[in-house]
This record gives structure tokens, sequence and C-alpha cells, in this order.
């Protein structure tokens, strides 16, 4: 993307709910100082890495971003080279044929290969890939208990729940109580599963991101005063399945998702 010509070109791209985090009274304000050198958008902690790299034009946060991730994918992709991928699949749900682990994202098929590389015939995000090598790696293979726990109930969550409601649950309800066709996205576009009244919710969706990790998504529309809701609920066994931030980033991911899917349907960018 081009750089903004105006402070409404990144202003449009906020959170909006002028958290001050990063010492500005409002996201408008940050927007101006951005806009006039003041200030750097990586100072918005609300802001995801793409769309920090889209607005600047540049990859002002890659220098330092970049390398240290690309590290750790590589140190991982060793490590996938260093085991058994038939016995992994066996371990995690997945299948394995020709040297290859192969299984199922949001319904769609990947593969990894014996150097840890991916490969899809749809656009593989960014997001997908470092869980995705973790999975492999090391989920214990717990099967889908049927127990639905909050984030803060898995190992290490509650520290990390404050932030996972911030870029996750709340930017998804955003979209959820503007896009009312998300729900029926989510079941088609992502291999989703519509339930009914889980956790007395008006609405709940099951996503597999990894066949051991099913994400469910809970929400109860606006009534007689109150506001709506959402919730993001893992099953009990994840924490044994997946490791923390990986599971955070699933959750950023398909949050990011989510709202490109309402853009695509005319959900107005700067709700
Ligand atoms: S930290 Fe980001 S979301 Fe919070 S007020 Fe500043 S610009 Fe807005």
């Amino acid at each position: 993307m081009p750089q903004p010509k105006n402070a409404m070109e990144i202003f449009r791209h906020l959170d909006k709910s002028n958290c001050r985090e990063c010492r500005e009274k409002t996201c408008l304000a940050f927007a101006g100082a951005v806009f006039t050198g003041q200030r750097k958008l990586t100072e918005c902690p609300q802001l995801d890495r793409e769309t920090i790299e889209r607005l600047s034009g540049e990859s002002e946060n890659q220098t330092a971003v970049e390398p240290e991730r690309g590290e750790y994918l590589q140190d991982l992709k060793n490590e996938i080279a260093n085991i058994d991928l038939a016995a992994a699949a066996q371990r995690i749900g997945a299948r394995y044929s020709d040297g290859k682990l192969m299984l199922k994202v949001l319904g769609k098929d990947f593969s990894v290969d014996e150097k840890g590389n991916l490969s899809s015939d749809i656009h593989i995000n960014a997001w997908v890939v470092i869980p995705l090598l973790n999975y492999v790696l090391y989920a214990q293979g717990l099967p889908v208990s049927g127990n639905w726990v909050s984030l803060r109930e898995l190992k290490e969550g509650t520290e990390r729940y404050p932030l996972f409601k911030r870029r996750c649950e709340d930017p998804m309800k955003r979209v959820a109580d503007t896009y009312t066709g998300l729900f029926d996205d989510m079941v088609h576009v992502l291999s989703g599963k519509q339930v009914a009244k889980q956790f007395k919710s008006d609405i709940s969706v099951i996503l597999y991101p990894l066949p051991k990790v099913p994400v469910m998504v809970c929400y109860w529309s606006p009534e007689e005063g109150l506001e709506s809701s959402l919730n993001i609920f893992f099953d009990e066994t994840t924490d044994k399945n997946l490791d923390i931030n990986s599971v955070f980033t699933l959750g950023v991911g398909l949050t990011q998702m989510f709202q490109k899917i309402a853009l695509r349907h005319g959900f107005p960018e700067d709700v």
C-alpha cells in the first residue's frame, strides 16, 4: 500500500477504542501524530504487524521482528527434519503418505514435508505456519474432550487473556454486531459447524484450525438494554496439544480472517 495521504487513512485502521496505551488521548490524535512523523505505528499495541507493514509502505517493523521469527521458524523446521513424520501423523490426527504429513486446517488440505515445508492448494497465511509446526512437533495427541473452557483456564492463559480479549474477542464481536452473515460465512468458508444453544448463547460455531484444537465462538445478541457479547472457548485438552503462544496466534489470525470475510461482503472497514 502506498504511504497514507492523510491522517484519516491511518485512523481507519486503528482500533478506535481510545485506550490511550499509545499515550495519546484518542486514536485520532495518534493517527495525526503518526502522519506528522511524531509517533510510529508500532507504538499502538493494538495494531498487528501486517497492518503496520502495509501502512508503512516499508518493513519498518520487519527489521526487528522478522529475523527473530525467521530464526524460530528455521529451528522448528530443523526439529521437524529430526522426527518420524509417520509417527507424528498418527499421534496428531493427521495422515502420512509419500514422505508428507497431511492434515486439515479449517477444512482445507495442508501438508508438511520432511524438511518442515508447508504446502497447500490455497494461500498459506503466515499465522498458520508456526502453530501448525508446533502442533506437529509437540501435540500430545489427546482426543478432544468436548468440555469447553476459556483461554484463562488453559495453562499460562490467565496472563494472556487480557490481550487475547482485546485482539480477538472484542474485534470479533464488533464484526458480529455489524455483519449478521458472519456466522453463516464461518460455517461455509471455514468448514465450521453451527451448534445450537452451546453455553446458552444465541449462536455458536465450532471451527477446526487444527485437527485436535477446536475453537468455539459464542455470540449473544443485544437485548433489552444488555450489550451483545462474544466469547471464544477452547477444548480443555488444548494446552496438551498446543502451546499458549500458538493458541494466541491462531485466535488473532482467525479474527483477521473474519474481518476480511466481512469486508468482502461490504462490512464497513472503520467499525
Ligand atoms: S493505543 Fe492504539 S487503540 Fe489505543 S488509543 Fe492509541 S491508537 Fe488508539
